[in-house]
């Protein structure tokens, strides 16, 4: 791996970090105090300035801790810091993300000193109040934008790694903010083109159908028209061509927030053979799940509910407690710093599995490997998000072709030997192994 040296002498370095922390501080403490609704002070001035002095803060600290630091040392000490080796520290940001979730699904009132904080920005964008889930897109771009700086300093060596930092980035603050709430501005309804069924669930229930063809006139058809090609044909397609990574690792908010946000936790995953059971025993059924709540309420709406009654709606409520809300967010983000930034991905989210048949059995991808190169160092295995025993392939001179993989490249990034390689190829000989020279085989002068 490509090594360089440290551009800042040392105690100029450590003065910016400490400065940086410094602001992050200080942002926290107007944040907090927004938060527990003082009126002595604007909540705009504690919440709003807050926020803005804890992203400069970060960016300080990021920039001094990650560009200061050669490209060989990115991963050093990760099992050794409280924070990111289930510590103290782990359990106590596990704890407060967390809590966050649930106060944002259950207790919203509670959050109404934030909520005023972000008012003028979400009047600015999208001309109408700020609510609980304004606010936590404004919190959620944040930490994809930060943290995604983070991941560009950390990867920068690599080319695949920045294109695909920068479209996350793009597409949680231009798809899934700023355009929903543009909609928003123009009287249109809130729109996510960047998210499909099945992973946004209700963008193909007969009711979200039936609201965007009626309110939304041409633009709601179209939205329709979007969802439903890109679910079915554009998925197919592009997995074909790219693997699940196009979606999962390229576009995805819940990927982009795993990479950046999370990046820092991938080594948490469990990469246990129980653990393996455990995904396919409630991702796939989850999937199933979707399907036959789709498609229950569709024959309740043909049938004007004769056939089903409040049955169908029971599904979907159902389902939008269980997975929407305590699966992808409570468990999926506030788990992060105990089971590693996947969770969701890997157990819970229906696009995933989706998108993972479509790779496993139809699609030109794989990570080849170079086993003759590899010295089992398991660089690669520890640092997969997915929970991945790369090495296992490696050693075996085996593609590695995983309906879970979501080609995020980590593993190829991480290996000292070059071994990986994430490919298109063609799918004739995809499960193909690299010869390996065996100790038999071996002949020094024949
Ligand atoms: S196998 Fe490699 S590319 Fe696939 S998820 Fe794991 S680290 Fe990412
Ligand atoms: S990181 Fe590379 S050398 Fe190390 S075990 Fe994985 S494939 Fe082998």
């Amino acid at each position: 791996m490509q090594t360089t040296t440290t551009t800042l002498a040392p105690p100029t370095q450590q003065f910016s970090k400490t400065a940086g922390l410094l602001l992050i501080s200080l942002g926290l403490l107007g944040v907090l105090v927004a938060a527990v609704g003082a009126q002595a002070v604007s909540p705009v001035l504690t919440g709003g300035g807050g926020m803005l002095v804890f992203t400069l803060g970060s960016l300080l600290y990021i920039w001094q801790s990650r560009q200061g630091k050669a490209l060989s040392e990115q991963n050093n000490q990760v099992w050794r810091q409280d924070a990111t080796a289930r510590g103290a520290s782990a359990w106590v940001i596990g704890f407060v993300l967390t809590g966050f979730y649930v106060l944002l699904y259950w207790f919203p009132e509670t959050l109404q000193g934030l909520v005023q904080a972000v008012e003028p920005f979400s009047q600015w964008l999208r001309n109408r109040p700020a609510d609980q889930w304004f606010l936590y897109g404004t919190f959620y771009t944040l930490a994809v934008l930060i943290m995604g700086v983070f991941a560009l300093l950390k990867y920068r060596s690599s080319r695949y790694h920045i294109i695909r930092t920068i479209s996350v980035m793009f597409f949680q603050l231009g798809f899934a903010f700023l355009l929903p709430g543009l909609l928003l501005l123009l009287n249109k309804p809130e729109f996510y083109f960047s998210y499909f069924w099945p992973l946004k669930y209700d963008y193909l229930f007969p009711s979200t159908v039936g609201y965007l063809v009626q309110d939304g006139a041409a633009l709601g058809v179209f939205m329709v028209f979007w969802g439903a090609v890109l679910s079915f044909l554009a998925t197919p397609v592009l997995t074909y061509f790219y693997g699940k990574r196009w979606y999962c690792s390229w576009v995805c908010g819940c990927g982009g927030l795993a990479e950046t946000a999370g990046d820092p936790y991938r080594h948490l995953s469990d990469k246990s053979r129980s653990a393996w059971r455990w995904e396919v025993a409630i991702l796939y059924p989850i999937l199933g799940f979707v399907i036959i709540t789709t498609l229950a309420l569709w024959v309740n709406s043909w049938s004007e509910g004769k056939l089903l009654g409040d049955l169908s709606g029971g599904f979907a409520s159902t389902y939008g407690f269980f997975i929407g809300a305590i699966f992808s967010g409570v468990v999926g983000v506030g788990f992060y710093p105990i089971m590693g930034n996947r969770v969701w991905c890997r157990f819970g989210c229906p696009m995933a599995a989706y998108l993972g048949l479509l790779q496993k059995h139809f699609s030109r991808f794989r990570i080849t490997t170079n086993g003759g190169q590899c010295i089992s160092c398991g660089n690669c295995s520890t640092y997969c998000e997915m929970g991945i025993d790369v090495r296992w392939y490696a050693q075996q001179g085996e593609p590695i072709i995983r309906a879970s993989c979501v080609g995020c490249g980590i593993c190829a990034h991480v290996c000292p030997r070059g071994v990986l390689k994430l490919e298109n190829g063609p799918r004739e000989h995809r499960y193909a192994a690299t010869p390996l020279i065996k100790r038999d085989d071996l002949q020094i002068l024949s």
